[in-house]
């Protein structure tokens, strides 16, 4: 249900506080709930999009070309960020989890195995059908045919799918069921300004959450911050600030090793075979969900050739340049560069790539091209307008066959980590006096070095199978610099806050607890502390559910203790991280601790406002 509280009721209590409504507080809030649990989901936005809620995430971009503004990259609303994103399901690869003495600092302290279980629920909540992602488990009458005519797996396959919402928008797909449930109570307009530690304890004690000018406590078992992967970081920058670096902060890392992904496009793929036989398209399940095949390089071929995690897919021709001599890809590019029309197509970051694309700009030439394809535009139209806006299955876009079967080729690959790629607390500060990010996100020569490695790979393996080859868009001397002038994200947010076995090494331990307290978690993928070559958000959503069944596990554990249900080497990491003079631990029965639901404390409390810059 969706709660109201009066503005200046200064105390409520429950069980779990979830702070932020994106795809990761939803989920973790809702499989709480469904086990009876009483959550209180707090979102700093409203229902939908207000201007004054989406300003507080403003940030300073240390290089503008690197990184989108926050405008474009978060949104501050009930659903998240899910009302910007592509929807692209996939998860993360085992090689991602493990060692790679030619990707350092890229392991994480849990196995694949730890994490898998949880797809399954992932692909529930991003609803994008089965967790099916290799060739041979879908359901779909094309799957026996190779991409391509005379194509084999080898040194490059092509049997990897990606998967894609049948309705990306969490808000637009879980709104009734917040308003039904009786066990979650939603809090909007909220924002979450302060993290209060228990004396000198490592228990969080409460949050302070900013309702206009009023500030309200809320006192909770556990809490759990889901606010996107910058702004949770962010939170924990401020807070930490003003607590001694205590939440998690002791290692120095928190804000380091920012990562998103490498991603563009240097080379065109031509196949040698009946350009009708090529699977450029989307696929469809038996439920109807669309799944797409991704050029990957298996694990042993990375580890040999010491390749970063890579995919590369097949892609229509840039629609900004008119040398495609294609109707509908003009008619796209002139619809995406008109600003009223662009709102309604795609998101504002999507526009902007397409709109801005380096490619010559000839409006003529679309208008001609437009003008020659009429007849196929209007066939083309309407059932895409049918299918993208009133279908579900959402389609998720289109892709267009090739006569001359030359696609463009895609690639989105790992990032590695790096210290100096990071973020910090800036001078400035928002409405409630929290400072904003300064962003410095860095590539490294190694990112694109693996890039056009990868391509070499797929261009030797097309030859050799005779199943086509590269056509590379500028020489060989310059590939390398034409990845790193087109890398840029801050649309997947990885790593500032990152797991680690022992708190010298990270921010959260790998249950994602803060290393320093034993009740607050960090949902998302601010704590991966490798970036794969998978999109984050269902690996997000499956952390998210194993945060929820970690809490659980503990409030249905009443005469343990928190530090009992640890292993040895949790409580040995998390005491270790503690600050001089910590007391025990709170060893009240947590039952006796989990009410109901959640309730109004009586008594007023003063509440501290949140810092000032300092
Ligand atoms: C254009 C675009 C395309 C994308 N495409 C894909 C894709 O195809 N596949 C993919 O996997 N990912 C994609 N992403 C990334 C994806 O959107 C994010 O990974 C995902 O939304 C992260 O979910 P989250 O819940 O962690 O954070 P968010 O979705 O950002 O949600 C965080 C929530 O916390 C709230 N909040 C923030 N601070 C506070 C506070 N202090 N107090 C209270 N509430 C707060 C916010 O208002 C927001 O509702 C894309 C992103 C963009 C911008």
């Amino acid at each position: 249900m969706v709660l109201r509280p009066p503005s200046h009721q200064a105390s409520l209590r429950t069980t779990v506080c979830v702070v932020g409504s994106g795809p990761a507080g939803i989920t973790c809030a809702m499989e709480l709930a469904r086990r009876g649990i009483a959550v209180m989901l707090v979102e700093s936005g409203g229902e939908t999009f207000q201007d004054e809620a989406q300003a507080m995430c403003d940030a300073e971009l240390a290089d503008a070309r690197r990184h989108a503004t926050m405008q474009d990259a978060v949104r501050r609303a009930f659903g998240g960020t899910s009302w910007l994103w592509g929807g692209r399901c996939i998860p993360f690869d085992p090689i991602d989890f493990e060692p790679r003495d030619y990707a350092p600092g890229t392991a994480w302290p849990i196995r694949y195995e730890e994490l898998s279980p949880y797809y399954a629920r992932a692909c529930e909540y991003t609803n994008c059908g089965q967790p099916a992602f290799t060739l041979d488990r879908l359901a779909a009458e094309s799957a026996s045919r190779p991409i391509t005519a005379r194509f084999q797996p080898g040194d490059v396959i092509a049997s990897d799918l990606e998967r894609w919402s049948g309705e990306p928008n969490f808000a637009r797909r879980y709104r009734d069921w917040f308003e039904r449930e009786p066990s979650v109570q939603l809090l909007l307009g909220a924002t979450c300004v302060d993290i209060e530690p228990s004396g000198d304890r490592e228990h969080v004690a409460s949050i302070v959450v900013a309702r206009g000018a009023a500030r309200t406590r809320i006192v909770a078992d556990h809490f759990v911050l889901a606010c996107g992967g910058l702004e949770a970081t962010r939170l924990l920058l401020n807070v930490n600030a003003r607590h001694g670096d205590r939440l998690g902060n002791r290692s120095g890392l928190l804000g380091r090793h920012y990562m998103g992904h490498i991603s563009g496009k240097i080379a065109s793929v031509r196949f040698d075979s009946e350009a009708a036989r090529t699977i450029y398209h989307f696929e469809r399940d038996a439920q109807g969900f669309y799944a797409r095949r991704r050029f990957t390089v298996p694990a042993r071929v990375q580890r040999e050739q010491q390749l970063l995690n890579t995919a590369m897919w097949l892609d229509n021709h840039p629609p900004a340049d008119p040398a495609h001599g294609n109707g509908i890809l003009s008619f796209a590019y002139l619809a995406l560069c008109t600003p009223v029309i662009s709102r309604y197509l795609a998101p504002p970051a999507i526009a902007k790539l397409v709109a801005n694309a380096s490619a010559r700009k000839d409006r003529g030439a679309h208008v001609r091209n437009v003008c020659k394809d009429l007849a196929k535009i209007a066939t083309f139209v309407p059932p895409f307008v049918y299918r993208r806006y009133f279908a579900r299955p959402r389609l998720p876009g289109f892709f267009l066959p090739s006569p001359n079967n030359v696609y463009a080729l895609h690639y989105h690959a790992e990032q590695l980590p790096s210290r100096e790629s990071r973020v910090t607390l800036a001078e400035t500060a928002d409405c409630h006096g929290m400072r904003r990010l300064r962003i410095d996100l860095r590539y490294q020569h190694a990112d694109a070095d693996s890039v056009v490695r990868c391509h070499a790979l797929l261009d030797r393996h097309l030859r050799k199978t005779g199943a086509g080859r590269l056509e590379y868009w500028m020489p060989e001397a310059e590939r390398v610099d034409a990845v790193l002038a087109q890398a840029a994200d801050g649309f997947h947010q990885i790593g500032t806050a990152r797991m680690a076995a022992h708190w010298r090494d990270g921010v959260v331990d790998p249950r994602c607890r803060v290393f320093g307290t034993d009740n607050l978690y960090v949902a998302s993928s601010a704590v991966f502390p490798s970036s794969g070559q998978a999109n984050p958000t269902l690996t997000i959503v499956a952390l998210s559910a194993r945060i929820a069944d970690d809490i659980a596990a503990q409030l249905a554990r009443p005469n343990a203790s928190d530090a009992a249900s640890d292993t040895a080497n949790d409580t040995e990491n998390r005491n270790d991280a503690r600050m001089p003079n910590d007391m025990p631990t709170d060893a009240t029965p947590v039952a006796d601790r989990n009410p109901p639901s959640v309730e109004p404390i009586d008594e007023p409390v003063a509440v501290a406002t949140a810092g000032a810059p300092r």
